[in-house]
């Protein structure tokens, strides 16, 4: 197994090693990959230099590290190749070039530039309690300029705004906090970024399971700990796991479901927690977390989500994000606004390429915006009025190509029902 963090053999650097030059040499004959990601096409040259000539074992550590970097762990792959588990090959890529970070990490310490981006909850606190100060010094060009030498976030990649008042606290001071004795119950696992950027989705969510006769409860929680994972710290991202945990699981038992408005922090608590902490609680959150319109269409497919909208959201270019993709659950943001009249969606399947911090860094910008350009011809081509995504990081790549923001899918639907009216 790519990912058993309890394995006596997992941080072992040769064997990180020997299973990098294992799963390289199967990739090889494969190439099924070819053109899916960076990571991979720099693979295959490096593999096709005389000097290696197709032989794995001749790969250097510089090699390997190449392609470690360069995985953004969108986790395309893993549902495109046929070799993963149970298969015996046990090729699980992503995992794979996620421990070879990890131990990399384990042995060298973290940049500061990981250090920092890691630290998403924190920045998030600080910028909303600072918010009109901390939105100047984000446009700032002088203050980019700093940023990008210290702590590597290219100077010009366009960042979130933050609010001047958390999704938290707005939720919080609400009358009421939804219907009492109903049938359904959800937690609600809002995100940081819904949190401090883009409370308006947060209460989007809100009003929509509320109009469907939902109870909503917001419970303690801290960042989903992706940002750690991706600087490969796996004990801060452990520690993030455990706590979300402890909350989720004490609502569960008590038969909430959850429901989270982020593909990249519901793909945490389903897919990444199970393995990261590996214990029945985990399992039973991971089996009762569902994405926001995953959740809303199950509804539907059980007769019971109003679907009586006052309005058309006319031609939206939706995109679906990569880590929505890899959740196996179909097209369901595109299914839902698909049930509201004179709306016609048009599908987009390309990554955004931002995928947690890796986008946002100096060294990867350019390539960033290069794997997004299919993604932006296709919105521009689509000649949309609205342009919606689930994944607010796609979201920043769609704005810096196109001037354009970006609406979450639970805001269309809230709209469409007269609740939103910003
Ligand atoms: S990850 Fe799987 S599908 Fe992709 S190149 Fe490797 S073996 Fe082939
Ligand atoms: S997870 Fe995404 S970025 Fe990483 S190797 Fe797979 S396709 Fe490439």
């Amino acid at each position: 197994m790519a990912f058993d963090l309890e394995s006596k053999t997992f941080w072992d650097e040769s064997q990180v090693e020997g299973e990098l030059k294992r799963v390289f040499d199967i990739c090889n004959g494969c190439r099924r990959c070819y053109n899916l990601c960076p990571s991979f096409n720099d693979l295959f040259v490096r593999l096709d230099r005389e000097s290696v000539d197709g032989e794995a074992g001749k790969l250097d550590s510089g090699d390997l590290r190449s392609v470690t970097d360069l995985c953004y762990q969108c986790k395309l792959c893993f549902n495109h190749c046929p070799y993963t588990p149970p298969h015996r090959w046990e090729v699980d890529f992503p995992r794979l070039m996620l421990r070879s970070k990890v131990v990399q990490v384990k042995r060298d310490g973290q940049s500061l530039q990981d250090r920092f981006l890691g630290r998403a909850d924190l920045i998030g606190r600080l910028g909303v309690l600072f918010a009109p100060l901390a939105n100047w010094a984000i446009r700032n060009r002088f203050n980019r300029w700093i940023m990008d030498k210290l702590f590597g976030i290219h100077r010009e990649r366009i960042l979130p705004q933050y609010a001047s008042k958390t999704f938290r606290s707005w939720f919080d001071k609400r009358a009421t906090h939804g219907a009492t004795k109903a049938a359904k119950k959800v937690a609600l696992f809002y995100t940081c970024s819904v949190n401090f950027n883009e409370p308006e989705t947060g209460k989007a969510c809100v009003k929509v399971l509320e109009k469907n006769g939902i109870e909503v409860v917001c419970p303690e929680q801290r960042c989903c700990g992706m940002p750690f994972l991706d600087g490969g710290d796996i004990e801060a991202t452990r520690k993030s796991a455990r706590a979300n945990i402890d909350s989720l699981y004490a609502l569960v038992k008590e038969g909430y479901d959850v429901v989270v408005p982020g593909p990249t922090c519901s793909y945490m608590l389903k897919k990444e927690y199970p393995v990261l902490l590996n214990d029945a609680e985990t399992q039973n959150v991971a089996a009762r977390t569902f994405d926001i319109c995953e959740y809303l269409m199950a509804l539907h497919v059980e007769g019971k989500l109003d679907t009586r909208f006052v309005s058309g959201a006319g031609r939206v270019a939706y995109q679906i994000p990569c880590h929505l993709r890899a959740q196996n659950i179909g097209y369901k943001s595109r299914d839902l606004m698909e049930l509201i009249p004179n709306t016609k969606i048009c599908l987009i399947e390309k990554c955004s390429a931002i995928d947690g911090t890796w986008g946002l860094k100096r060294q990867y910008y350019d390539l960033s915006l290069k794997v997004a350009e299919p993604l932006i011809n296709e919105i521009r081509d689509s000649q949309a009025e609205l342009t919606v995504s689930d994944c607010p990081l796609a979201a920043l790549q769609i704005e810096q190509g196109l001037k354009r923001k970006t609406l979450h899918p639970v805001r269309v639907l809230a709209r469409a029902y007269g609740l939103d009216q910003e």
